[in-house]
């Protein structure tokens, strides 16, 4: 028999997947109001057309659907044989007709999204191993596309901003790119706050501060632009200081 709801009755996974289902309605919305011509235009990515863009989440969509299946088979089949293999595939999509890359994107987020739908309750729990190696439970799979699917959407660059993101993913966002920074020990001398928020992050001892609200630091954070935060120096001082480039994410 073929499941109607997702099997997991877990609320918090619930309520990721709809973050994450939200987030594949939102690309498809700007997907959508892009004309065919118009794919061929660049995204927000260096030497990434809009083409690239959705092909990657076209293939993203797959490979994560390949953690689901490994998770709920035990059968290990990883990601991507390797990231040249990947990156490989995106230069392959970017180049297939509209309607094929538009097909791309719509069948494998429904297939992605029917693996999670009939994924039951143990195997959530699963280990599965991303391209970086990481070793996580099924249930992060929710979340790495996620945060592909609302970033990317941004990157199309045809009017979606951080701002259209909800504060949750923002915030989880964030947290995931400061603690790489921090593993890293690239945020040296750094400090990063939330204005309106209690949330900073970084070196409290920091000489520099990038300030500004959720979703400008966010978009600082993930190298898209200076536009939404402001530099400033630290307390006491009162003069705004320059903004730094972001360190670099992934
Ligand atoms: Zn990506």
């Amino acid at each position: 028999m073929v499941a109607r709801h997702d099997l997991t009755t877990d609320p918090g996974l619930q309520e990721q997947l709809l973050q994450a289902r939200r987030g594949t309605a939102f690309f498809a919305r700007k997907l959508s109001e892009l004309s065919d011509a118009e794919l061929d235009g660049d995204s927000l990515l260096p030497g990434w057309s809009r083409r690239h863009v959705v092909a990657h989440i076209g293939y993203n969509a797959r490979a994560i659907a390949r953690l689901v299946e490994w998770a709920s088979t035990g059968v290990e089949t990883p990601m991507y044989p390797s990231v040249s293999v990947r990156d490989e595939e995106i230069n392959f999509g970017a180049t297939l007709s509209p309607i094929a890359l538009r097909n791309l994107f719509d069948h494998s987020a429904v297939h992605l999204s029917v693996e999670w739908r009939d994924l039951p309750e143990d195997a959530w729990h699963h280990t599965v191993r991303t391209i970086q190696g990481r070793e996580v439970p099924a249930s992060e799979t929710v979340w790495m596309r996620t945060r592909e699917v609302w970033v990317h959407a941004v990157d199309l660059d045809n009017g979606a901003s951080f701002a259209d993101i909800p504060a949750s993913v923002l915030e989880r966002l964030l947290h995931d790119i400061t603690s790489a920074w921090a593993t890293r020990g690239t945020d040296k001398g750094l400090l990063v706050k939330v204005t309106g928020t209690d949330l900073t992050f970084g070196d409290p001892d920091a000489a520099v501060v990038v300030a500004g609200p959720l979703a400008g630091v966010v978009e600082w954070a993930t190298g898209r632009g200076t536009g939404g935060v402001a530099g400033a120096e630290p307390e006491g001082l009162g003069i705004a200081g320059p903004v730094p480039a972001a360190p670099k994410w992934v």
